[in-house]
């Protein structure tokens, strides 16, 4: 006997065998058990989600003379013609196939003869969006005054493409896809009775790819049978092409942390497995769909995409590092690349690129990615200040900043305080003062002008950091945080000693000069402050020793 395809085999031949669809299929049982049978129905779904299979039970249930619960009896004499192939009063006419007005004219002309055996005559029009205009005036003009007897069965994956008129007259059924547990429970029905084994794991990936068709899930686990009679989920994953579970986590890691050397790898991995780029991107398109579900939506996505508990808690937790808006972003752009990736001739190229413009953080546009954002450019912000600050140093900025200052000084008070107290402490540290008379500030801002005229590049490095303080003979300069290079190269033997006899020249006495780091610098900069804090001190409480009582409250 010759081999009958899974999906053929595991046709409902009742309404009790169909697979999801309850409530449809109580509907019309009920309409059978009463006899309250419309002259047309329409029945939309995408496709394998049970609509023909419905209307041939239908059409049958209608013409059986004892229907048992709304199902064809398959015992009484139509049933028994029925279940002949060429029976008279079911015709079935697929429109993709015969969309000119001619076969229309055809297949309506047989409107007019009575059914010959059962009740009905039972008209089942698949893919009926695919008519013409002409062959729906013809339909239409049937559909307004019909035969008692005439019953038709519109069944579209498309129905937003009927003309309103057609719509009007017809009993409308919507088909939902077929949930995947239920796919999955048939399916294993389906692989012990053709003797096979298969994981359950293995199962939920078909019913998984089969998005709620299933046609395409018995037609999936038809194809691996065809390998063998064990079914594991490598070998469903190598008949549908596409990638696990471990891989595209791999690959959404990559994108979370924006690693384009680990991206390019990983595309470079697939292309080597032989995988197609647009079987991949819809992976990921699908991947992040899912991750975008777990942010939104929590734990209650185990329910919503049929995912186990374990498998739903992993999502979750990788959906906790992205934020929605960059998720929603990189969908946009992958979903964006399936359609390129019909047209491109190098679509690994393409594939590379759109991994990498995830990267690109340029379009966030949610509260969490701008704090990052607004973070990001603070930090720049303060780096371009002290870099600002450190200019004057060198010229006629010098003055204007000093002028400012005095500005500044006299109109606010708290500056006003603070400034002669600073002159004080200059004119208490004699040794600060260096034997031509300046301070060690100005001995920098002069030993800078040397250098802007005699060594402009040294001069030029400084502007990566700032002057850090002298003790009247070691002078030394921090550089900004990620300059740390500059540091290195201005103590390197060639350098140092042009800046040492720069400022030996600006204050009159031999001068030595250290280029500090960030990290270096902060030990400094806090025996500096303590050194600072210890003479605020003695500035108010003398060299003496202090006894320090508690502060008696007062009544
Ligand atoms: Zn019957």
């Amino acid at each position: 006997m010759a081999y009958q395809a899974l999906y053929r085999q595991w046709r409902p031949r009742d309404f009790s065998q169909m697979v999801g669809q309850e409530a449809i299929v109580e509907t019309l049982r009920h309409q059978v058990q009463t006899g309250r049978i419309a002259h047309a129905y329409l029945f939309c779904g995408s496709r394998g989600t049970g609509k023909t299979s419905a209307a041939k039970i239908l059409a049958r249930a209608v013409n059986c003379m004892h229907p048992q619960d709304g199902n064809p009896c398959g015992k009484c004499e139509t049933c028994q013609r029925m279940q002949a192939e060429d029976y008279m009063d079911i015709l079935e006419f697929d429109a993709a196939s015969n969309s000119s007005v001619e076969d229309a004219r055809e297949l309506l002309e047989r409107v007019s003869f009575p059914p010959q055996f059962g009740a009905y005559k039972v008209y089942i029009i698949d893919e009926v969006h695919m008519l013409s205009n002409s062959a729906f005036n013809a339909l239409l003009k049937t559909l307004e005054e019909p035969p008692e007897y005439l019953v038709f069965i519109l069944a579209t994956t498309e129905p937003y493409k009927l003309p309103a008129t057609i719509l009007s007259r017809c009993q409308r059924f919507d088909f939902g896809r077929i949930p995947a547990a239920q796919i999955q429970g048939r399916l294993r029905e389906a692989v012990l009775g053709a003797r096979g084994e298969a994981s359950d794991g293995a199962l939920m990936t078909i019913a998984r790819a089969a998005e709620g068709g299933m046609r395409d899930a018995l037609s999936i686990l038809d194809m691996c049978l065809g390998y063998g009679r064990k079914i594991d989920e490598k070998l469903v994953r190598d008949v549908l092409g596409t990638s696990d579970r471990a891989f595209l986590f791999r690959f959404s890691s990559a994108l979370r942390s924006e690693n384009a050397a680990e991206l390019i790898r990983l595309v470079d991995e697939l292309m080597s497995r032989g995988k197609d780029p647009l079987v991949f991107s819809r992976d990921v398109s699908s991947h992040l769909r899912t991750l975008i579900l777990a942010k939104c939506c929590g734990e209650s996505i185990a329910e919503t995409l049929d995912l186990t508990a374990e498998d739903a808690a992993e999502y979750i937790r990788e959906s906790e590092s992205f934020t929605t808006s960059r998720m929603m972003d990189m969908l946009d752009l992958f979903m964006h690349l399936e359609t390129e990736l019909r047209y491109s001739g190098s679509p690994r190229i393409a594939l590379e690129n759109t991994s990498l413009k995830c990267c690109l953080r340029t379009k966030e546009t949610d509260t969490l990615a701008l704090n990052d954002r607004i973070a990001e450019l603070e930090a720049e912000i303060k780096l371009l200040e002290d870099r600002v600050k450190n200019i004057p140093a060198q010229g006629p900025l010098q003055e204007k900043e000093q002028t400012e200052s005095g500005k500044t000084a006299a109109s606010s008070p708290a500056a006003a305080s603070r400034k002669p107290r600073e002159k004080s402490t200059a004119v208490k540290k004699p040794e600060s003062m260096t034997p031509l008379g300046r301070s060690t500030d100005e001995v920098w801002k002069e030993a800078l002008k040397i250098l802007q005229k005699t060594e402009p590049s040294i001069h030029g490095m400084f502007l990566m950091g700032l002057f850090a303080g002298s003790d009247g003979k070691e002078y030394r300069w921090k550089a900004n945080p990620g300059f740390e290079i500059i540091a290195s190269s201005l103590n390197s033997g060639e350098r140092k000693p042009k800046i040492e006899e720069a400022l030996t020249a600006a204050s009159g006495t031999e001068c030595t000069f250290t280029a500090l780091d960030a990290s270096q610098d902060q030990q400094k900069v806090e025996e500096a402050s303590d050194e600072k804090y210890l003479e605020e001190l003695y500035d108010t409480f003398g060299h003496e020793p202090v006894d320090v009582v508690d502060e008696i409250p007062q009544k």
